[in-house]
């Protein structure tokens, strides 16, 4: 029944030409996520307020699905949108609404009207009180509860007039494009599609860098963090994903480096050739799944020498959180699924049975010394036989 949803987003901290902004970034999202639901819709802003109409026919549930992925929406209202008649035809129109959308028995409501158009000629709480009476007149049973109701209807005037009483949650952040791109190091593990989605729902743009070890690492394993790409590519929007073949690096770095010091080292590459990514693709930072001493690679020590490599900032969304914390917001994004599937991960298979735990980054360096006959060589090969996917 319902034809037009009014689209609610967070307003504080956007005005001026950064509302702007904001608004023209939300719409371009919201009729990408719309693009491949069944149906035509037509998006558009209206006096600082965002509407998408329905025409045709459309599967709601399917709809209302892929707006909960646009980040920036804090609610999603399906709307009765109805041409002015009057306030007696109003009154018809909220008791269809009603009657309509709920079973109207014993229900508490209130009526809470917002006149956007000042030359309506009746104020607000007139309406109010009109709407109100006609509502208790024709569903006996049901009473006012202006603090607590269970229904609150909603009732906007403007050119046109609009009904609603549900606000479907949206995901809330910021739309996709408002704050420039980040490089995700994305991994076939739990951690880093979350971190992912969680930049993105700041409005980061996102493209990814994946290490891959051929032959140590399958065909399978790459497909998975392909898919793990195209989950979070469902919320953040297309994603370039470079595929860089790292095994001769660390091949490499297993033959000369002590080997309590690999998984570090390895890192500090995988960062420097994000970086190099990065830095080509406008990317403003890195951004990955790591997490204050959940493996003896991010412990403080380690985070910091892996660090040290960067010149852009690196950004750890999951810091603070506990392993369940991440898991939790993997199954509600729908990525745990894939990223528990058992394909071995190219730091799995060159890890040291005692890793260090308080790496020095003086002694690391001095490590990285015995790699200097081939690493830059090596590095130099690595870029140039990155694959790209385009991840839509
Ligand atoms: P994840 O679940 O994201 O794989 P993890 O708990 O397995 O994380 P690590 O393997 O130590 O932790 O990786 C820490 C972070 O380094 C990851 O979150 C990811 O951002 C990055 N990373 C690790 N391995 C790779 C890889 N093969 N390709 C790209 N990034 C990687
Ligand atoms: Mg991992």
């Amino acid at each position: 029944m319902f034809k037009t949803f009014l689209i609610k987003y967070g307003e504080i901290g956007i005005k001026g030409k950064n509302r702007y902004l904001f608004e023209e970034a939300l719409v371009r999202q919201i009729r990408r996520a719309l693009e491949p639901v069944d149906g035509q819709f037509r998006v558009y802003r209206e006096q600082g307020r965002i509407y998408i109409d329905a025409e045709g026919l459309y599967d709601f549930e399917e709809t209302v699905e892929a707006l909960q992925r646009v980040f920036g929406i804090v609610g999603i209202c399906p709307v009765m949108k109805m041409e002015d008649k009057g306030l007696e035809e109003l009154g018809n129109d909220v008791i269809e609404f009603l009657s309509t959308v709920y079973d109207m028995k014993q229900q508490t409501f209130k009526i809470d009207t917002r006149r956007a158009r000042k030359d309506y000629p009746i104020e607000s709480m007139e309406v109010n009180a009109y709407l109100g009476g006609r509502v208790l007149d024709a569903f006996p049973g049901v009473s006012v509860d202006v603090h607590r109701p269970e229904l609150m209807v909603h009732v906007e005037i403007r050119e046109k007039i609009y009904i609603y009483s549900k606000i479907i949650p949206g995901p809330g952040g910021m739309p996709v494009g408002t704050n420039g791109k980040a490089m995700l190091l994305l991994s076939g593990g739990i951690d880093s599609p979350v971190a992912g989605y969680m930049i993105a729902k700041r409005g980061v743009k996102l493209d990814a860098t994946y290490f891959h070890a051929p032959p140590y690492t399958s065909e399978r394993a790459k497909q998975k963090v392909v898919d793990l790409a195209k989950q979070v590519a469902r919320y953040s929007g297309p994603i370039d994903l470079h595929v860089v073949n790292f095994t001769d690096i660390q091949l490499y770095i297993y033959d000369r480096c002590p080997h309590d010091e690999l998984t570090i080292i390895m890192r500090r590459y995988m960062m420097k050739i994000a970086e190099y990514f990065a830095k080509e693709t406008n990317c403003l930072s890195l951004v990955t799944g790591e997490s204050i001493g959940q493996v003896a690679s991010q412990t403080m020590q380690s985070l910091a020498a892996t660090n040290e490599v960067c010149t852009i900032p690196v950004f750890r969304p999951l810091i603070g959180f506990d392993k369940q914390d991440i898991v939790d917001i993997s199954e509600k994004i729908g990525t745990y699924e894939t990223s528990i599937l058992p394909f071995e991960d190219c730091c799995t298979i060159f890890v040291a049975k005692h890793p260090v735990t308080k790496p020095n980054i003086n002694a690391i360096k001095r490590s990285e010394q015995k790699l200097a006959e081939k690493i830059d060589k090596l590095v130099q090969t690595a870029i140039e036989t990155t694959e790209t996917i385009r991840i839509e």
